[in-house]
């Protein structure tokens, strides 16, 4: 981006002029597209004696056959990977070695490493105007190397690769392993803001982790951190773009992509290139989001450099797959915890999970020396539901009595089916006393309570409060040993158990 007055540039032109004519200078310049053809001619003709256009990269190659120009030009726009990734690798490899411009659009630089494993070559993000392409095709033609890692570069890259391993061994979550992912990006040299973007259910993309200097924020920038592929500057910033397109995009200058808004907000904050790099999905589809990096300078990325960032974004992805199945797990934890206690027609403690919950009730019980008591109640002559009404209705009315109990009994109270149509209450801190209150407000409600498809139906309960050295078996027969007393005694009633 040359920032040079007309007087300047105007002699570098007629210097660089002589220079390419002088050296005989030849180039040949591939696009699919006229304009573009003629705007590069009018551009950068006078740099080489020679100039060469082609429309397709079999023109090219012929024209290559015949001879080898000293630059080779591969405007990308128009270009489609997936159609012509292997012609235009094909003509970087028959480079071999000789200089190669690619010319990028911002929104498809996956081309790049594509390309760049074929062979050296430098690059250049459009669109450019005029004076910009002539002064990088000036740069190239000086100094035609592809960008390379030094030792300090390579350095910066294994630490990078480092930071962003452990940023997953350490991940506890999705959330955490995005907020260290952006703290191992952002200390790679020449970053200044590393962000975080995700695919949330219903296509929302979001902003999940950011960091970077203070007042530089995502959100402020952006003017939103949710339902971002609706944002007005999608179509512009890097880390959108990528989360969108599932393909990298980088600008090179804060003005490239066209939007105002963004190039003064990112200038303002001393951002000079912005870079997105899509994090793959498991399968086809949407990518699952992206990684959205500021740079305060801009530069040219080494394969390594294209490599390691397209690594940085699989590991983000397997991280955050595995953070997934985390979370699946402890789901499925909890599912096979509430199958596995819970009586699946009533939704109470199932008999063997009571049996577990009343010995830590006993326990306890012992340990802070409280009372606990336990109630059983027995549907009276439920038999003759099931026969009169039908077992369906039987169901029902199990389930209404099941809800009817639980609704009179306080959180720390704990019911359970012990079978058929046989209920234990696991009651801490109660005594005796206490016990009998509960098991007559327990045997009202139900009396009360409309069971739908049929009469009413009656409760028998037994009481006991726990001995002092007495084991839960024991507790147990007593206090079914006065429910039965209570079914003797003719039903629908509360019986105290003996000591
Ligand atoms: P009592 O007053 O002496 O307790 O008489 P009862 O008829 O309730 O006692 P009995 O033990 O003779 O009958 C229990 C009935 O409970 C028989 C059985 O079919 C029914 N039952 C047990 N489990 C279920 C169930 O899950 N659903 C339904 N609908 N009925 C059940
Ligand atoms: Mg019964
Ligand atoms: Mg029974």
């Amino acid at each position: 981006m040359a920032n040079l007055s007309a007087e300047q540039s105007n002699v570098e032109v007629r210097m660089a002029q002589q220079a390419g004519q002088e050296a005989g200078r030849t180039g040949i310049y591939l696009s699919p597209m006229a304009q573009r053809r003629a705007d590069f001619s009018d551009a950068c003709a006078s740099l080489f004696a020679r100039l060469d256009l082609a429309d397709s990269a079999d023109v090219a190659a012929s024209l290559m056959a015949r001879a080898q120009p000293d630059l080779l030009i591969i405007d990308l726009d128009r270009f489609e990977p997936s159609i012509d990734l292997d012609a235009l690798a094909d003509l970087v490899a028959r480079r071999a070695g000789a200089p190669v411009l690619l010319l990028c659009p911002f929104a498809g630089v996956a081309w790049l490493p594509a390309l760049m494993a074929s062979g050296p070559l430098r690059y250049a993000v459009t669109p450019l105007d005029g004076a910009a392409l002539r002064t990088m095709v000036e740069t190239t033609l000086a100094q035609p190397g592809a960008p390379t890692c030094d030792a300090a570069g390579l350095r910066a890259l294994l630490d990078l690769r480092t930071r962003v391993q452990a940023a997953l061994d350490d991940a506890e979550d999705a959330h955490t392993l995005a907020e260290s992912l952006c703290a191992a990006l952002c200390a790679w040299p020449g970053v200044l803001h590393a962000g975080l973007f995700l695919l949330r259910e219903g296509n929302d993309l979001q902003l999940v982790a950011q960091q970077g200097p203070d007042g530089l924020l995502l959100g402020a920038l952006l003017q939103r951190t949710d339902r971002l592929l609706q944002a007005p500057l999608r179509h512009a910033f890097p880390g959108l773009l990528a989360a969108a397109g599932g393909t990298a995009a980088l600008i090179e200058a804060p003005e490239q992509p066209g939007e105002p808004a963004l190039a003064d907000g990112l200038l303002a904050h001393g951002v000079a290139m912005a870079l997105g790099v899509p994090i793959p999905a498991d399968g086809p589809g949407a990518p699952r989001g992206a990684l959205s990096l500021l740079f305060d300078a801009p530069r040219a990325f080494s394969l390594d450099e294209w490599n390691t960032l397209a690594d940085v974004a699989r590991l983000a992805a397997f991280g955050l797959r595995l953070a997934a199945i985390g979370q699946e797990n402890e789901h499925l934890l909890v599912r096979l915890t509430y199958i596995s206690t819970m009586d699946a027609l009533t939704g109470v403690a199932n008999r063997r999970h009571g049996e577990e919950l009343l010995d830590k009730e006993i326990k306890r019980a012992r340990r802070y020396r409280v009372p606990l008591a336990l109630l059983a109640f027995d549907i009276d002559r439920f038999k003759a539901v099931n026969d009169t009404y039908g077992y369906p209705v039987g169901d029902v009315a199990l389930r209404t009595v099941a809800d009817t109990a639980r609704a009179v009994l306080r959180a720390s109270d704990v019911l359970v089916r012990s079978g058929g149509e046989e209920f234990h209450i696991i009651a801490p801190h109660t005594s005796a006393i206490d016990g009998l209150r509960m098991a007559e407000k327990v045997r009202v409600a139900i009396e009360q309570a409309q069971i739908p498809g049929c009469d009413h139906v009656t409760v028998s309960l037994g009481v006991a409060q726990l001995g002092e050295q007495e084991s839960g078996d024991s507790l147990t027969q007593r206090t079914d040993a006065a429910l039965a007393r209570a079914k003797r005694a003719g039903r629908n009633c509360v019986e105290l158990a003996m000591q």
